[in-house]
């Protein structure tokens, strides 16, 4: 039976750069989109053996703004998907957009392509706020972008929405989610602003400014209890949707599913590898053209270590993770897991139903810091396994003082 993958599209290109952006994305390189659709397309053939034994049940077209590349190269790409994959006609097609660069025109011929999900950049209801952050639009044009992919035909439309920003204060991540609302799109992200190194918005990061962490988690909670009265179910740490409009693609990722990246930066995970291109447009044209590898890091996931990422990845999700699940790959059961999700519970961090984990958005508040206490006990538990049926080793470990009683299951925060 040919197994179901994901294919993901890096679009590098943007109209400008943000002032917040870490992400791989060049502006002012129109002139290589001739050179990058061509290589994309090589890579999709050369891929095809692989795509051969595959059924694409979902194409997502991210960025940069795969907008900004113009809708006859993502036609043309979408296109060689479909020649050289067996892309399913009820896929999730994703096409991310910036409202300055989706017109009504490309947006129709896109959707008549196959596109039939588009997740537009609004990041923000107030417009000096949108200036602050280097966008090239304001949010008149954001209702425009939204009801020009309504008349387009899409039925799935998401938007993307950045809190904490310098000097927003709660009323206006308010209005903010009120004026996202108020368009009715099916799907909603919310990101927390991250001033990361090398970015122009860098130097504001000690800004009396920037709402500060109790702030920032305010927001965070506001918009959990804001975005259920508008109808929307929270499904991972950053993302609500109607029901049924969840994000197929982008579960792929935390469900650990296989699917392969295409374009430079991309990243994999086929056959228990995962692996990135390489993140330079240049070295990627070059690389295709010449018929050398693109393929900039790679590393085996054992067994271990996909039943650490189930952890990892599940509990991002509101679906969280199961013992069942769990012991199919690891047969020892995630019993000192359990135990520490019991303390979680206890302070409100984690809630258990219908025999799945999950954290609730408290939770989510300190996800990175609860999740490495769990992947903590996951190695405790390790550790007791082998003892317990390694009797040899686990003498060897004593003499040479490596065991160790398990310590207590809870460190506190
Ligand atoms: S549009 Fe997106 S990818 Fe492009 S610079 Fe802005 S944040 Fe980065």
């Amino acid at each position: 039976m040919k197994k179901r993958i994901g294919v993901y599209v890096h679009v590098p290109f943007c109209s400008g750069k943000c002032a917040y952006c870490d992400f791989y994305s060049l502006a002012g390189r129109d002139k290589q989109m001739p050179a990058y659709e061509e290589a994309v397309i090589r890579h999709i053939r050369e891929y095809s053996p692989q795509l051969d034994g595959c059924l694409i049940d979902t194409v997502y077209f991210g960025g940069g703004t795969p907008t900004a590349l113009g809708a006859d190269r993502l036609i043309a790409i979408f296109d060689a998907l479909k020649k050289y994959g067996n892309v399913l006609v009820d896929s999730e097609v994703t096409l991310e957009a910036n409202p300055e660069s989706c017109g009504r025109q490309e947006l129709i011929r896109l959707r008549k392509a196959g596109f039939n999900r588009i997740s537009i950049g609004m990041q923000s209801g107030n417009d000096r706020l949108l200036e602050t952050l280097g966008r090239r639009h304001n949010f008149a044009r954001v209702e425009e972008a939204v009801v020009d992919a309504r008349e387009a035909g899409f039925k799935n439309v998401s938007l993307d929405l950045i809190y904490g920003l310098p000097a927003q204060s709660r009323d206006d991540w308010a209005g903010t989610l009120a004026k996202a609302a108020a368009l009715k799109p099916d799907h909603m992200s919310c990101y927390g602003l991250k001033l990361e190194k090398g970015t122009p918005m860098y130097i504001l990061r000690d800004s009396p400014f920037l709402p500060d962490d109790d702030t920032q988690a305010d927001m965070y909670l506001y918009a959990v209890e804001a975005l259920a009265r508008y109808g929307f179910r929270q499904y991972e740490i950053s993302n609500f949707a109607r029901r049924g409009m969840e994000s197929v693609h982008n579960l792929k990722y935390w469900r650990c599913e296989e699917y392969i990246g295409l374009g430079p930066a991309a990243h994999s995970y086929m056959n228990s590898r995962r692996y990135s291109n390489i993140a330079d447009l240049d070295e990627y044209i070059g690389r295709m053209t010449s018929g050398g590898s693109v393929i900039d890091q790679m590393e085996i996931i054992t067994e271990q270590e996909k039943a650490s990422e189930y952890i990892m990845l599940g509990m991002r999700t509101t679906m969280g993770i199961a013992d069942e699940e769990y012991r199919r790959l690891d047969p020892m059961g995630m019993e000192e897991i359990a135990r520490l999700l019991e303390e979680f519970n206890s302070h409100g961090w984690a809630a258990r139903e219908n025999g799945r984990w999950r954290l609730t958005p408290e939770g989510f508040l300190l996800s990175n810091t609860l999740i490495g206490e769990l992947l903590e006990a996951q190695a405790r538990q390790r550790m007791l396994w082998k003892r317990r049926t390694d009797p040899v080793d686990d003498m060897q470990m004593r003499m040479t003082g490596m065991a160790q009683e398990p310590v207590p299951v809870f460190k506190g925060m």
